[in-house]
């Protein structure tokens, strides 16, 4: 029997609560079904009311500030107060988030250190641009990104990452099989080698995650789950992959 895989949905800037809501309740009605582990991350403005109503359903947000206390940060919401609306993950360094916020390495490990304080689990996207992969520098981007936010500290065995390719996200393009799966062997001896905290580490893909390619990523033995943009908006493409075995 396959290890259950962890499927992130990721919904952006999409629903209002009546939609969100019918959805949640959908899930929570085939639940029986479910042979995966899953994380919704809808917009904030959701979170409270929809974690409320689901308790059986895990939210995550989809970033969190860097500062971990109250003070002068208009349009910030912190790790405590996530934790305060039962959220217990959520996504930092998306690939939008890096190129719309200008948030780099520097911010994205004080909001890692952020969550952590707060015991949110972060779920760090990490990935090449297209002109990265032109030049063949996947690898060294990866570890860059890697080797810069993550200490070797205990509570950061706590920590997710998802593999997303800059250039496959929304765009119905992907790596082939093999170069998702030897990527993400990449990424996980990058953290061996960091330290032995991050032996257990889960490592998601993430880009165009379709219901036509997902049976194909969540039988690869080296993925541990998925990471959907997309798609997780769709019920049924989204409730496939949590009945895939
Ligand atoms: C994402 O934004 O994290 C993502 C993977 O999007 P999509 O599935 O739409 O490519």
């Amino acid at each position: 029997m396959n290890k259950a895989k962890l499927i992130v949905a990721n919904w952006k800037m999409n629903f209002f609560y009546k939609q969100a809501y019918n959805f949640c309740k959908k899930i929570i009605s085939k639940k029986k079904q479910i042979k995966n582990n899953f994380i919704i991350c809808p917009p904030s403005s959701l979170i409270f009311r929809l974690s409320n109503k689901f308790r059986q359903i895990n939210f995550g947000a989809q970033d969190c500030s860097a500062v971990n206390e109250f003070g002068a940060y208009t349009g910030d919401i912190n790790s405590k107060m996530l934790k305060d609306i039962n959220c217990k993950y959520t996504l930092i360094g998306h690939s939008e988030r890096r190129e719309l916020y200008k948030e780099d390495e520097s911010l994205i490990s004080l909001k890692i250190l952020s969550a952590l304080k707060s015991n949110i689990k972060p779920i760090l996207c990490v990935g090449e641009n297209l002109n990265q992969k032109r030049r063949g520098d996947t690898k060294k981007i990866l570890k860059y990104q890697l080797n810069k936010v993550l200490l070797k500290k205990k509570e950061f065995k706590k920590v997710i990452i998802a593999y997303e390719p800059v250039w496959a996200i929304g765009t119905g393009k992907t790596p082939s099989i093999e170069d998702i799966s030897n990527t993400i062997l990449y990424i996980k001896n990058v953290l061996a080698k960091k330290s032995s905290i991050y032996k257990n580490v889960l490592v998601l893909y993430g880009g165009s995650v379709n219901t036509n390619n997902s049976k194909l990523f969540l039988n690869n033995i080296n993925i541990d789950g998925l990471l959907v943009g997309g798609a997780s908006l769709i019920f049924n493409s989204f409730f496939s992959m949590l009945k895939h075995k």
